[in-house]
């Protein structure tokens, strides 16, 4: 184009303006006659489609369109000056030219009509559109891969605008509500919502819009599946909000699946608690009578007679041992343990304990030793019964996983606000890589293949039931060295002025005591007190017929009864007993005011301290 004008009749000044004008310009601008043939154009033709101005000029112009539209344009062109029909004349349009190295150009074309003098001529001007064309190519591609993703996710998602038009949903989403478009969804989603729930959900929207706060809500349908919904606000980039992307999670396989767990739960702890009843009242029938043949007198027993019983009684208790660990597992893990805390002396505790486990100890060459600080005297905040359960699990397993003249022995720590009890052993240690299962139910960590009994069932029971008492169990171990088995619990230094609850009895003559009651942990924990007072003899029943044989074949000087084990008044009991003294263990000592000297009422947990005061107080000071 250089000094050549555009056109011949304008004035000199005004010339050099478009002149300027035409040079400068960031497009693309060619002057066609009728024929198509160039006649002008200006530099930016080199930038946009390869050629000088000059390459150009003579040339016809379909040499600048890509080869398919080639040829047509001379049509368009000849078709417009015959009939006036434009094409593209007067119009602008995205059409593609033809760069000089063969490509193809993304452009706008915008043509005019001009007459000098009497010839027609047409002038061009293409903008460069390679960067919006590349801009919008990249937006369609990132959008085409959104909504790819999207429609590859499992769960549900949609979009709804704030006005309340669903703009997108995945194909998750149109086949949850059963629709096939987007636009179905509004009335898909109104259908299955239950009453109310649509006023729900945009509440909620609604909240989301005001605060910004991520909601997350739970929706069962009209046809009861339940779906788990997040829902976050969408904002323009400057900050408006306009949308909420719901995204949905369908949880009813889950759900049912709980529910079914939560049945088969259920069903399993029906089942336990109905065979315990079942397997411990018979047990305890067989370990009673059992108790009578060993102590009758007559007919005496002959020896292989006497080891039969020994050997029934012996393995009857193993077996109620097993029956106790494993009911007291499902009744854990049911959430039907009741645990009462209260402050209770730590060295009756451990001392009640140690003494339980010495006979086992003797009997494996195993040295066990309570080496708590002799000035140790305060008050744990722990179930007493379930605190010597633990304790009594952690001995015994100390002794049996150990070697003769192996050792255990109990610490305490310095005492604070919390005291740490622990357990130590000399014993065959455990692996590290074992450590971690050591707390699941009948996991005996391969100790199955030994001799050593066990169910694999103390352990998750203890653990258990520290965490309920709330409590802490930690462990360290090393194989073939030993373990050490530590508890923590709330401690406070002792408040009564002769503190450690006197568990001293001072009787004068032997006595049997016959006591009534079905419950296994204070069966125990009787049975320990009595090891403290060797003039009392202990004769357990589980029921009242067994007690009432009992009696008959050895006579009690009292008799304890635990008031949930019977369904009898304690006036009843005294008089089936021959108005013995009696102790009655009951939740509500304070409920039925009496002023009965034969009778005592002690609250449960049982205090082996309160238990010797009124055993003494019966058998002795009221005479
Ligand atoms: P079990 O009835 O088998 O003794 P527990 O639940 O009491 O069941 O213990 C689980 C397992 O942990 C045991 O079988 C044994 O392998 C291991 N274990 C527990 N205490 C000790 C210990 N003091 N030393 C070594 N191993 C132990």
């Amino acid at each position: 184009m250089d000094s050549e004008p555009i056109t011949t009749n304008r004035t000199r000044g005004t010339q050099a303006h478009y002149q300027a004008l035409v040079n400068s310009a960031a497009a693309a601008i060619l002057v066609i006659d009728e024929r198509g043939i160039i006649l002008d154009a200006n530099p930016f033709t080199h930038r946009l489609l390869g050629y000088h101005p000059q390459q150009l000029i003579g040339k016809n112009v379909d040499c600048l369109m890509p080869p398919e539209h080639q040829g047509k344009h001379d049509h368009y062109l000849r078709q417009y000056i015959t009939t006036g029909q434009a094409n593209i004349i007067g119009t602008g349009r995205r059409v593609e030219a033809r760069h000089q190295a063969g490509h193809v150009v993304p452009i706008h074309l915008a043509v005019s009509e001009v007459w000098v003098e009497d010839r027609r001529e047409f002038i061009g001007i293409m903008s460069d559109m390679r960067a919006l064309t590349q801009a919008q190519t990249r937006i369609k591609h990132e959008r085409n891969q959104l909504k790819t993703i999207i429609n590859a996710i499992a769960n549900p998602v949609f979009v709804r605008e704030l006005g309340g038009q669903y703009s997108l949903a995945n194909y998750a989403c149109l086949q949850a509500l059963n629709v096939e478009h987007v636009e179905q969804l509004a009335e898909a989603i109104h259908g299955a919502l239950p009453e109310g729930m649509r006023e729900t959900l945009n509440a909620l929207d609604h909240q989301l819009t005001l605060d910004g706060e991520p909601v997350h809500v739970d929706v069962t349908l009209r046809d009861g599946r339940t779906f788990k919904l997040a829902k976050t606000l969408i904002r323009h980039v400057e900050g408006e909000p306009y949308a909420i992307v719901t995204v949905g999670y369908d949880a009813t396989p889950l759900l049912q699946a709980k529910h079914e767990a939560e049945r088969a739960n259920q069903a399993k702890s029906d089942f336990l608690s109905a065979m315990s009843h079942e397997l411990r009242t018979p047990l305890n029938s067989v370990l009673g009578y059992a108790q009578l043949l060993q102590r009758s007198s007559s007919p005496r027993l002959t020896e292989t007679q006497r080891q039969y019983v020994d050997q029934i009684h012996q393995s009857g208790r193993h077996l109620l041992t097993l029956i106790n660990d494993v009911l007291d597992l499902a009744k854990l893990e049911a959430g039907k343990t009741v645990v009462n805390v209260t402050w209770y002396p730590v060295r009756a505790l451990v001392s009640d304990a140690v003494r339980t486990l010495l006979p086992l100890a003797q009997q494996q060459h195993v040295e066990l030793d309570e080496c708590l600080p002799a000035n140790l005297s305060g008050d744990l905040y722990v179930d007493p019964t379930r605190f010597k359960q633990v304790l009594i699990n952690l001995l015994s397993n100390a002794i049996k996983y150990n070697h003769p003249q192996g050792r255990v022995w109990v610490e305490a720590s310095q005492p604070s606000s919390t005291l740490t009890i622990s357990v130590s052993d000399t014993g065959i240690g455990i692996a590290e890589n074992r450590l971690n299962h050591l707390f699941e139910p009948f996991n005996r960590l391969a100790a199955e293949q030994s001799q050593i009994e066990g169910a694999g069932v103390g352990l998750a029971v203890s653990h258990q039931l520290v965490v309920q008492m709330q409590g802490e169990m930690s462990v360290k171990s090393q194989p073939g060295k030993g373990s050490c088995f530590a508890v923590t619990f709330p401690y406070r230094a002792s408040t009564r002025p002769d503190d450690q609850g006197c568990t001293c009895l001072r009787v004068s003559q032997p006595h049997r005591v016959l006591y009534i009651d079905n419950n296994s942990a204070r069966q125990r924990l009787m049975t320990d007190c009595f090891e403290d007072w060797p003039m009392l003899t202990l004769y357990h029943a589980h029921e009242l017929s067994l007690a009432e044989a009992v009696a008959l074949a050895s006579p009690p000087s009292l008799v304890i009864i635990a008031a949930d084990s019977v369904a009898a008044t304690p006036e009843q009991i005294q008089a089936q007993f021959g108005d013995k003294p009696l102790i009655v263990l009951t939740d509500n000592p304070c409920d039925e005011p009496h002023n009965k000297p034969t009778l005592r009422r002690l609250s449960l947990p049982l205090s082996s301290a309160d238990l010797a005061e009124a055993i003494q107080l019966l058998l002795e000071e009221r005479l």
